[in-house]
């Protein structure tokens, strides 16, 4: 049957979160529309865009993740951000060393404003810059392990698991929630 935009099973708030420059944006926006860009916008304030999924038992899924809009930048992101949210995806650039030392302070961050049983994914963006990797595959398993979260490498501009990062975690909350 053809079903209407506010005809859907389950509404999911998934946030975003990771160092400024890591590509948040961008994963959202190839997640969401496809698209992507290569100046960044530092725009301010937070932005949420939604995207239906049909799971596996054909339950309609609605989405709704939102971007820190770079408040990140300033340390600013508020319990607002995080309140109802059952989903993260935690984001570090596979090219900036610093941004995955950052891990430990962003999961210490959900730990205090997030709800224990929230969905985290890992997620290594910019694998299309092979050449100017500074963290390997096994490092982001690594730790991923250890904190219990799911893990995947992306690239938002070639479009590299972006919608298995997302989709992932949307079917892992389902499969709790259901
Ligand atoms: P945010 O601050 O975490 O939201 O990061 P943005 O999405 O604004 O991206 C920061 C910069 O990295 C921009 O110049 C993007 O074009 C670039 N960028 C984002 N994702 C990728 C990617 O997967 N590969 C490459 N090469 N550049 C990316």
């Amino acid at each position: 049957r053809s079903r209407s935009d506010d005809d859907y099973d389950l509404l999911m708030k998934v946030v975003l979160i990771g160092d400024s420059g890591v590509g948040k944006t961008n994963c959202l926006s190839r997640f969401c529309r496809n698209e992507f860009q290569t100046n960044s916008k530092p725009t301010i304030g937070v932005e949420f865009a939604t995207k239906q999924l049909t799971m596996g038992n054909g339950d309609l899924v609605k989405c709704q993740i939102w971007d820190t809009a770079g408040q990140e930048r300033y340390r600013a992101i508020t319990n607002a951000y995080y309140r109802g949210a059952v989903g993260a995806l935690l984001v570090y650039d596979v090219t900036r060393r610093k941004t995955f030392e950052s891990i430990e302070r962003w999961l210490r961050e959900l730990r205090e404003h997030a709800s224990a049983d929230m969905v985290v994914m890992l997620v290594g963006n910019k694998t299309d810059l092979e050449t100017q990797r500074e963290v390997s595959v096994q490092d982001g398993q690594d730790i991923a392990k250890r904190e219990g979260l799911l893990f995947l490498e992306t690239s938002a501009l070639d479009g590299s698991n972006v919608e298995e990062a997302f989709t992932r975690v949307a079917t892992e909350i389902h499969g709790i929630v259901r």
